[in-house]
This record gives C-alpha cells, sequence and structure tokens, in this order.
C-alpha cells in the first residue's frame, strides 16, 4: 500500500476495477461476486444504469450550490423519506456518523427544552454508532474508543436486549433523555433483538418522555425487508438516522424526525457545507425510485429467507457453528472460533464476505442478488467453515 496512506485500514491487497450488478472485477482482470456491497452501501449492485445516468445528468447539470439556497432535489428526497417513513422531516449529512451527530445533538436540546443540564442518552453494548467523537463514545465498543479518551460525556450504557436494564437506568436516572440503539445491531455481529423489544422501548420512551432514535444507518433502505426495520413492528421512532445504502455509494446521510422531535433545530442549530447537495440528494432519489419501481424489497424478503434456509439447512449442525441469524438480506454466521482469515479464502475463490466481531461471517449483498447468486455465495461459505471443521 502507498506509504502516503494514513493506516486507518488494512486493506485486502485487492483493487478494483470495475463492478457491474452483484459483480466486481479486480485490476488483474478476476471477477468477483460480491456479497459485502461495499459495507451495505450499494443495495442496488455496482454501476446500475438507472442510478449512473441520474448521476451524470446531475453532475453535468449542477453538483453544488450550499444550503443558503433551496435545494429543490433536497426538497423532493424529504418528502418521499417521511412519506415511506411516517416521520415530518429530515436534515441531510454526508454520512453516518454525522446523521448520528445530528441524531444526538437534536437529543441534547430537547434535553435543554425539559430543563435537563446534562441530558443523557442510552446506548447499547455491542453497538456501533461511528468514528466521530460523540459517536464514538456512544459506540459500545472498547477497541473503537481506545486511546481516544476523554470520551464525549453523557451517554449511559446497558446490555443490547435488556428490558429490565433501560427500567432500572430509567428509574435511577432522572438526566436521561433519549434511548439511541439499532434495530438490528450490525458491526455487532447481526444481533437480532427479541421481536417485542421495540415495542418494549416505545413504551418506556413514552412513559417517560424519552426520544426513541433508531440507527437505521445499516438496517434501512431495505436491507432487513422493509424500507426500515422498525417496520417490522408497529412503532415508529422519533428520530432515525440513514446513511450506507441511501446514496447507493453516492455519500449521504439522514436525520429524520418526527413528531415533539422534528421542531428542535431552529436556523443555526446545526447544519453542514455538502449536505443535502444536488448530485448527492438526485442519486437517492433515483434510488427510492428504483427500489419501488422494481418490488425489490419484497425481493429482498424471498431471497434472505432463501439464504437464511439454505445456511441454516447446510451449516446448523456443525459443532462449530455457534447460530446462524438473518433480516432479509443482513445475514450472520456466528462460529465458535476467530475466523478472520476467512475473508481472504473467499476472495481467492472469487466470493466477498465480511467478517465482523471477530468470529461472525456477515454476508450484506446487493439486495438484486438472484438465487444463483445466492447459491455460489451459500456453497463458498459452507465448503470453508466445513473444511476448517475437518
Ligand atoms: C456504518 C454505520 C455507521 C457509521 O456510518 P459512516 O458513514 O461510516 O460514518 C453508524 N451506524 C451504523 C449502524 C453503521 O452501520
Amino acid at each position: 500500500m502507498a506509504h502516503s496512506l494514513m493506516t486507518t485500514y488494512a486493506p485486502l491487497p485487492i483493487s478494483f476495477a470495475k463492478g457491474e450488478g452483484v459483480y466486481l472485477w479486480d485490476t488483474t482482470g478476476k471477477q468477483y461476486l460480491d456479497a459485502v456491497a461495499g459495507v451495505a452501501v450499494c443495495g442496488l449492485g455496482h454501476a446500475h444504469p438507472v442510478i449512473a445516468e441520474a448521476i451524470a445528468e446531475q453532475a453535468r447539470t449542477l453538483v453544488h450550490t450550499s444550503n443558503l439556497y433551496r435545494i429543490e432535489h433536497q426538497e423532493a428526497l424529504s418528502e418521499r423519506l417521511c412519506a415511506l417513513s411516517g416521520l415530518d422531516n429530515v436534515f441531510f449529512s454526508n454520512s453516518g456518523a454525522e446523521a448520528n451527530e445530528a441524531a444526538i445533538k437534536l437529543a441534547r436540546l430537547y434535553g435543554k427544552q425539559r430543563g435537563i443540564e446534562r441530558p443523557n442518552i442510552i446506548v447499547a453494548c455491542g453497538s456501533f454508532h461511528g468514528r466521530t467523537l460523540a459517536t464514538l463514545s456512544a459506540t459500545g465498543n472498547r477497541k473503537v474508543q481506545a486511546g481516544f479518551s476523554p470520551l464525549v460525556d453523557g451517554f449511559v450504557r446497558v446490555n443490547f436486549n435488556d428490558i429490565a436494564a433501560i427500567k432500572t437506568a430509567a428509574d435511577t436516572n432522572s438526566d436521561i433523555v433519549a434511548i439511541l440503539v439499532e434495530p438490528v445491531q450490525g458491526e455487532g455481529g447481526v444481533q437480532i433483538p427479541d421481536a417485542d423489544y421495540l415495542q418494549q422501548l416505545r413504551e418506556i420512551c413514552d412513559a417517560n418522555n424519552y426520544l426513541l432514535m433508531l440507527d437505521e444507518i445499516q438496517t434501512g433502505m431495505g436491507r432487513t425487508g422493509e424500507w426500515f426495520a422498525f417496520q417490522h413492528t408497529n412503532i415508529k421512532p422519533d428520530v432515525m438516522t440513514l446513511a450506507k445504502a441511501l446514496g447507493n455509494g453516492v455519500p449521504i446521510g439522514a436525520c429524520l424526525a418526527g413528531g415533539k422531535a422534528a421542531s428542535i433545530f431552529t436556523p443555526g442549530t446545526h447544519g453542514s457545507t455538502f449536505g443535502g447537495n444536488p448530485l448527492a440528494t438526485r442519486a437517492a432519489l433515483t434510488v427510492i425510485d428504483v427500489l419501488s419501481q422494481e418490488n425489490i424489497i419484497d425481493h429482498v424478503k424471498t431471497i434472505g429467507e432463501y439464504f437464511l434456509t439454505a445456511l441454516t439447512q447446510k451449516l446448523a449442525h456443525l459443532s462449530t457453528v455457534n447460530v446462524i441469524r438473518g433480516k432479509g438480506l443482513m445475514i450472520g454466521i456466528e462460529l465458535d472460533y476467530e475466523c478472520t482469515h476467512f475473508v481472504a479464502a473467499a476472495a481467492e475463490q472469487g466470493v466477498l464476505i465480511n467478517v465482523t466481531a471477530g468470529n461472525t461471517i456477515r454476508l450484506l449483498p446487493p439486495l438484486i442478488i438472484n438465487q444463483a447468486q445466492a447459491d455460489e455465495v451459500i456453497n463458498t461459505v459452507t465448503d470453508l467453515i466445513q473444511q476448517q471443521t475437518g
């Protein structure tokens, strides 16, 4: 790797020259089936012709003007996102961490309005919310925080999927103003909470005047088989953050708010130079068009079930397989050993997979993956695990 790059990553010695759909080709011409999709970003696959054309046309027309002026595509995108989610308004950022920063700032202002001088936000162990100082402080992973103290104050940590712990925190801490969780923990290993978890969080938030804030940066935009993962339940959050798949690779994040949370920010309380620019919002508008016109979210439900059933059938009986978890196309295979080496081994065979939390193979393929392509991923992963099990 070039010495002039800061070593914040340890990339595989592979560089891709082009992509099409679920496939990538490296600089030597080798083809890969991409079951990572740029970490849940390229939901519509690589070089989608409709998205590519929209980006190109927008680039020829207008890329950036700043938020000192109205931006038509930004307004249209906010309308679409609110209609899809049932929330009321949107702030646009350029990344997931920035969307969460907006949510954290919004929660603190909300607390101040309620007369709480030192507002606290409940967050979960095993969570991931980003790499900025506030979002790494919210993140429930010591490795992400190591070396960066003093951390940002005001986060109260509880175990994920532990309602009793939240009730205890609520009973003993009068400074709490919000709960921030992922509906399914992604980096934490595809951790799926009990079916009534969000419902119970909603009830606790309502009883205590907390904001329920869902980080849907990884789960949103169809990944779990609904537009947003909270739509598997009957509840609505007060705040929801999006990024990753929203622009299919064009950087964009969003912080949505509803009800009482929708009137917290006023001119001057938050901002972004690039946020919601014509290029990014045109890309995201087109992503939404394609997702709805091609019924892709229904497809995610079907193909996600197919993945889960096949993987369970082929792997669940192995003693080294702890558990197989999945919601739509967010799939985790937790092994009883450290399996980071599978990433390079699978790439060798032309399939890109991810390993998270050390022992969990995570599959996040493009939402457009078909059954034959799913079989290729399933067979590669099954072979790797079986060979290792011996
Ligand atoms: C990726 C991710 C983030 C951070 O997004 P960035 O765009 O990398 O800042 C935050 N929360 C969740 C759940 C994520 O998956």
